[in-house]
């Protein structure tokens, strides 16, 4: 976004502008497909042509696809959580210890009860929030509260797959360890879970900063 006389506008910068430079690609945790790097502008000049949304609408722009930007992460932490149950069930029948399959322990399978009831709330949740988005009455605050609940249970549901993998689950062959490595940052992008939470409590009337 640049700052101008009528406020914040978005402009498209191309490759090959001078003044444009990406950085090298950061090396993360978890999302290893995405190529992320810093991105570096001095002085670009940008044809008038490139302004996206009109002159000093930038912000407005910003702020009106957030919710949908929120929501997406919300649908794929449900996604993410329930293949991860799935494989987790797979696994755990298939895995012997002491004679008998990890699945026949009543512990893996209250866990996996539970995992599975949360992620069918928080589907309903989500399908209820894509309804909304579809007539274009998705409000922050619910998008908000979408984005945190969704990808903390994401996260959530990770950790507990991850441990009923047992040692399986620490290594890169299984899918359970790269999605548990790409869920960690779902909880920061789009706006922190603390900022959600900001956000729902300010909608609250609650005030804050
Ligand atoms: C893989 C990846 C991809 C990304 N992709 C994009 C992208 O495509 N587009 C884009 O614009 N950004 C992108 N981001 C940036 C991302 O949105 C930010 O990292 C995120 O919003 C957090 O901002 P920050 O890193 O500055 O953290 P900070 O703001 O420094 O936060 C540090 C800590 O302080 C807490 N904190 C900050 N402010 C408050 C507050 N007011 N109250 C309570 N706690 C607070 C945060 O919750 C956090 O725990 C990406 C980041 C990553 C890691």
């Amino acid at each position: 976004p640049s700052a101008g006389a009528k406020g914040t506008s978005l402009l498209l910068v191309e490759r090959g502008m001078p003044g444009f430079e990406k950085g090298k690609r950061l090396k993360k945790l978890g999302m290893k497909a995405q190529d992320t790097s810093e991105l570096f502008f001095d002085n670009v000049k940008v044809p008038a042509g490139n302004l996206l949304g009109g002159e000093g609408k930038g912000f407005i722009c910003l702020m009106e696809q957030l919710p949908w930007e929120r929501l997406q992460i919300a649908i794929g932490a449900v996604a993410a959580a329930q293949a991860a149950i799935d494989w987790t069930v797979e696994y755990t029948k298939d895995r012997k210890v002491f004679g008998q399959a990890v699945a026949a322990f009543q512990n893996t399978r209250y866990k996996l009860a539970e995992l599975q009831t949360e992620v069918q709330v928080a589907r309903v949740f989500v399908d209820k929030c894509c309804e909304l988005v579809n007539v274009d009455k998705l409000d922050t605050a619910t998008a908000s509260m979408a984005k945190y609940w969704c990808s903390d249970l994401q996260c959530k549901v990770m950790d507990e797959c991850v441990q009923l993998f047992g040692g399986y689950g620490y290594m890169w062959e299984y899918p359970i360890t790269r999605a548990y490595a790409d869920a960690r940052v779902q909880r920061i992008y789009g706006g922190t879970n603390e900022i959600m939470k900001e956000v729902i409590s300010r909608a609250m009337g609650l005030g804050g900063r």
